[in-house]
């Protein structure tokens, strides 16, 4: 029997958990990798990206502070695994990818998975996706060498934002942000590593390869 989701001592909101408990992540990791997808641990996805690991995605999430009334965009669908958490708590989710691929195969998952509030569009997720803004929280998830300013544009009045922000490496930090009175309000969580947010200019090189990266440390 799996014992899921692990006990992480930090992940105190319920609807978060039982989030975690009813999506199927095997679902979203590819079959070499069948094995680990309930191990608290990230995982290859192709095209040099990575499912994020289970504790990251429960603690992002719980960062947002989502409602079932909530309007939530996401930069960096990859697989589908964090956009269907969202999916489960929010009303509305908004989700960008930049690997056509990537946003194909995840859009397939997710209606396989009988999600019908999940929006995507293929695209730089930089510029957010402004028609439908203002949004009551936004993830990042690719780290971004600086805050980007038209997400910060598109986030609601008291709404939250949650994004690594450093270069690629080891030198990242993930930040929460809330809007208060039209400024930043900015909380640092926790030194992470993510795979880059690449910017209009990188993409061909990104893109063009298609290689899994190896399992982390
Ligand atoms: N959310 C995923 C993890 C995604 S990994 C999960 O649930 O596990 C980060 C993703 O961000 C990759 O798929 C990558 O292609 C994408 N990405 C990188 N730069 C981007 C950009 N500028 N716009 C949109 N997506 C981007």
């Amino acid at each position: 029997m799996r014992k899921w989701p692990p006990r992480w001592i930090d992940i105190t909101d319920r609807d978060v958990l039982a989030a975690i408990e009813r999506v199927p992540r095997h679902r979203f990791v590819p079959a070499e990798f069948q094995d680990y997808a309930y191990e608290d641990r990230p995982l290859p996805i192709g095209h040099g990206q990575t499912i994020s690991q289970p504790y990251v995605v429960a603690l992002m999430t719980q960062l947002l502070e989502i409602t079932p009334d909530s309007k939530v965009l996401e930069i960096g669908t990859g697989c589908g695994y964090q956009t269907a958490i969202l999916a489960e708590l929010a009303k509305e989710v908004y989700t960008v990818e930049v690997i056509p691929e990537l946003s194909e195969r995840a859009k397939k998952t997710l209606t396989e998975l009988g999600y019908e509030n999940i929006h995507f569009r293929v695209g730089d997720g930089w510029e957010g996706w402004p028609e439908h803004a203002p949004y009551d929280g936004i993830i990042v998830t690719a780290a971004a060498a600086a805050w980007p300013e038209p997400l910060i544009e598109q986030l609601a009045e008291g709404g939250r934002m949650v994004i690594p922000v450093g270069p690629s490496g080891w030198d990242q930090m993930l930040w929460k942000a809330t809007k208060i009175g039209g400024a930043m309000v900015k909380e640092r969580i926790a030194p992470v590593r993510f795979v880059p947010l690449v910017s209009k200019e990188e993409q061909p090189r990104t893109i063009a390869g298609d290689q899994n990266s190896p399992l982390g440390p």
